[in-house]
């Protein structure tokens, strides 16, 4: 697609769906002039042009178009993303989400980051699954402070013989449907299309299974299940057409650039993008694998993570992903607020708020409600339309 081509009519929709004015270094200067000189001024922009120009989602990226939007310089990267989020989005909402971990430690798998496997020695203590009325009054609590997304994990490899365990989260999820109105995720690990159809039947809103990181690099991070294991699972709860999909990864396992594309394109290239695309910034947790190998100070420069290789995926995923909700997930606690700024303006609008994230530290609802508000963003309500 050339450069010019269709610009008129996509730079008029870009104005009419920009909530509020963007500043231009020069005010005479109409917006669509701006943006349109934007475009003329990289001389490898045609998959942000396709991006910018597509009508619905596109979901059969290539590997060399994702490349090139993600290695656009990051000025230009930026501000292209700006446009991609506020034509699709309320860029002054947030969505505040409270993650509980419902059933802690004891994991059979081996992901290579986790303090919860059973496989490292990271000193935490397997706990039983949670009561209904323990977990609902935690939903509850974190109404009370904002939050209108209440996650539930728990660290098992999958649902098999679980069936009482399904059908107490599955009480979890309808009361906290019902008696509070709050949007409901659940991690579960693999699921089957009749504990699917459970979960659908009690209103659940969305399934969280992280693909992590990259096809190629997954092996280095996990070995207990595959890579088809996890794209297989989040398949299931896509054909149950009620449950939305919640997936996304952890940057930070050592990964590439590359890698980086490769998971991006992974997600973009399913059937439906995910509803909701998380993303972690590594947390190293003593006692497992991936701490000791980036404590060791043998990883190679190409393989640590920069706050730059951060904003890229985000900005590259805002793009090509235009509808998802992008959550900055576990790790926002080790940003600065003016990085935490960057990634909204990037294209994040979820963030997990409150007293934990499962066995990482989370910053507080008052903080972050304080932090947002001081930048003029506003928390979105439950189920309302992104
Ligand atoms: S990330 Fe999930 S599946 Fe992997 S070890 Fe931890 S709890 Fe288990």
């Amino acid at each position: 697609m050339s450069m010019s081509n269709n610009h008129s009519s996509l730079i008029s929709d870009i104005e009419s769906s920009i909530p509020f004015n963007i500043e231009t270094a020069n005010q005479s200067q109409p917006l669509h002039e701006a943006v349109q000189s934007q475009l003329n001024t990289g001389n490898q922009l045609n998959a942000i042009d396709i991006a910018l120009n597509a009508e619905q989602p596109i979901t059969t990226w290539t590997k060399e178009q994702i490349s090139e939007i993600y290695n656009t310089p990051l000025n230009d990267l930026l501000f292209f993303s700006q446009v991609q989020h506020r034509k699709y989005h309320n860029s002054g909402k947030i969505q505040l989400c409270t993650l509980l971990s419902i059933k802690t430690g004891g994991c059979s798998e081996d992901c290579s980051y986790c303090a919860q496997s059973s496989k490292h020695d990271t000193g935490l203590k397997a706990e039983k699954l949670i009561d209904v009325e323990t977990v609902f009054q935690k939903a509850k609590e974190a109404k009370l402070n904002g939050s209108t997304r209440f996650c539930m994990g728990s660290a098992w490899r999958d649902m098999t013989g679980r069936k009482s365990a399904l059908k107490k989260i599955s009480t979890m999820v309808s009361r906290i449907n019902n008696e509070l109105g709050l949007e409901t995720c659940v991690t579960l690990g693999m699921i089957n299309k009749e504990q699917a159809k459970t979960l659908a039947d009690a209103g659940l809103t969305a399934y969280n299974h992280n693909i992590d990181t990259s096809r190629e690099h997954y092996p280095n991070v996990i070995t207990t299940r595959s890579y088809d294991d996890r794209l297989n699972t989040i398949k299931t709860v896509q054909n149950t057409e009620k449950i939305k999909v919640c997936t996304g990864g952890i940057l930070g396992l050592g990964e590439t650039k590359e890698d980086h594309v490769s998971f991006l394109y992974t997600l973009s290239n399913m059937d439906q993008h995910p509803e909701s695309l998380p993303i972690n910034r590594l947390v190293p947790i003593k006692g497992t694998p991936i701490e000791k190998e980036l404590s060791s100070g043998k990883l190679p420069k190409e393989r640590k993570l920069t706050f730059e290789a951060i904003l890229k995926v985000i900005a590259t995923a805002r793009l090509i992903m235009p509808k998802s909700i992008i959550r900055l997930a576990a790790g926002r606690y080790t940003m600065k607020e003016s990085e935490q700024l960057l990634c909204f303006m990037t294209g994040c609008n979820a963030i997990f708020t409150g007293e934990r994230m499962l066995t990482t530290m989370c910053s507080g609802w008052e903080d972050d409600i304080a932090m947002l508000s001081k930048w003029g963003f506003t928390p979105m309500k439950s189920f309302e339309k992104h």
